[in-house]
């Protein structure tokens, strides 16, 4: 950090704050200027608490230099991370396609979705047993059952599932049931849930909150990454804003800027972004054309009847023509969009 004192600062104002910037175990550099004079502290500041700085006297500003993510940032990790979910590899040149229902509402629902996105090029189910639900009153999800029918999907299709954990209790059987376990949107900053989520070493998937900066969705990667749980994916599911058009505003900056912050996956959910099915196709293919690793989609057989987001999922039909023109705006970005690997097992 540097700081910066004020114009009318005593020397010993200056040598109390030197003196406080080795307390902390740093190094102080001072340049005096003709008119004042600045501080830098040498050595890795991120523990210590910069605000208390402000309260010495003579000191006018305190500017960080580090960022406050460390393990999430390109400059500890410049090489992409990537990782394999059984037969999938997330984080390549290759896009991932995750697909399913908003929830998994019964066993036949659930099935017939896995088969006809697999079959449409999926690489990897989602669907909800446990539901963060604005309601009290509103569908919740299956909970337990909801995991075995994921695990059934998973095991007829050969296709590696994501599903939502909500609490830092849920995480022994969501783990034992996912192989990816999301943590929702109004859950980004559950720090007991991602302390626990870190803990488990299982791969996890975090959604951008609705009001969260992206540095605020880096800061709830660090401490999965801080407990040695490499395995995070980061998926911007659009923020709220004044626009009421949609239901959420797909932050399409989020992608580069992330990209450029963070080795990690990231991925967009242009199903939430946007809330209504007939603007997902464009705008997934927005999110490849600006550097997505990956799609997250909702997609049931019967929309009109969902237990939830029926309005922003698409038929299995509409999902196959999202896949071929994704695939077509993947190859012109020097992408591709493998076959999923799991096309024929049965
Ligand atoms: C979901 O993926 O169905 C979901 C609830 O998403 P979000 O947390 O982004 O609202
Ligand atoms: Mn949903």
């Amino acid at each position: 950090m540097i700081i910066i004192m004020k114009a009318q600062a005593t020397q010993s104002q200056i040598d109390a704050v030197v003196r406080r910037i080795e307390e902390c175990g740093l190094r102080a550099h001072l340049s005096q200027g003709e008119e004042r004079c600045i501080i830098g502290a040498i050595g890795d500041d991120r523990p210590i608490a910069k605000d208390s700085f402000l309260l010495l006297d003579g000191v006018e500003q305190v500017l960080p230099i580090l960022k406050p993510y460390k393990l999430a940032s390109r400059d500890f990790q410049p090489a992409n991370t990537t990782f394999r979910l059984d037969g999938v590899t997330i984080g390549t040149s290759s896009i991932v396609i995750i697909a399913g229902p908003c929830s998994v509402e019964d066993r036949n629902q659930y099935i017939e979705t896995a088969f006809a996105v697999r079959e449409a090029g999926a690489h990897a189910l989602r669907g909800g047993a446990y539901k963060p639900r604005t309601s009290p009153y509103s569908f919740q999800g299956l909970g337990e059952p909801g995991l075995e029918i994921l695990a059934e999907a998973r095991e007829r299709t050969g296709m590696p599932v994501v599903t939502e954990v909500m609490s830092p209790e849920q995480v022994p059987l969501v783990a034992k049931y996912a192989d990816v376990m999301q943590i929702g949107a109004r859950n980004m900053q559950n720090f007991a849930l991602l302390h626990a989520a870190g803990e488990s070493q299982h791969p996890v998937l975090i959604k951008r909150g609705m009001m969260a900066t992206i540095e605020e969705l880096l800061m709830a990667a660090e401490y999965v990454l801080s407990h040695g749980n490499r395995r995070v994916i980061l998926c911007e599911r659009g923020i709220r804003t004044f626009e009421t058009a949609t239901r959420n505003t797909t932050d399409i900056n989020a992608i580069p800027v992330l990209k450029e912050a963070t080795h990690l996956p990231v991925i967009l959910d242009p199903s939430h972004s946007t809330g209504k099915w007939e603007y997902v196709t464009a705008i997934a293919k927005a999110a490849i054309a600006a550097g997505a690793d990956g799609l997250m989609i909702e997609v049931h057989p019967n929309p009109a009847e969902a237990k939830s987001d029926g309005a922003q999922s698409l038929k299995p039909e509409r999902f196959a023509e999202l896949v071929r023109q994704v695939r077509m705006i993947a190859e012109a970005v020097g992408r591709d969009l493998k076959a999923s690997e799991h096309a024929l097992v049965q």
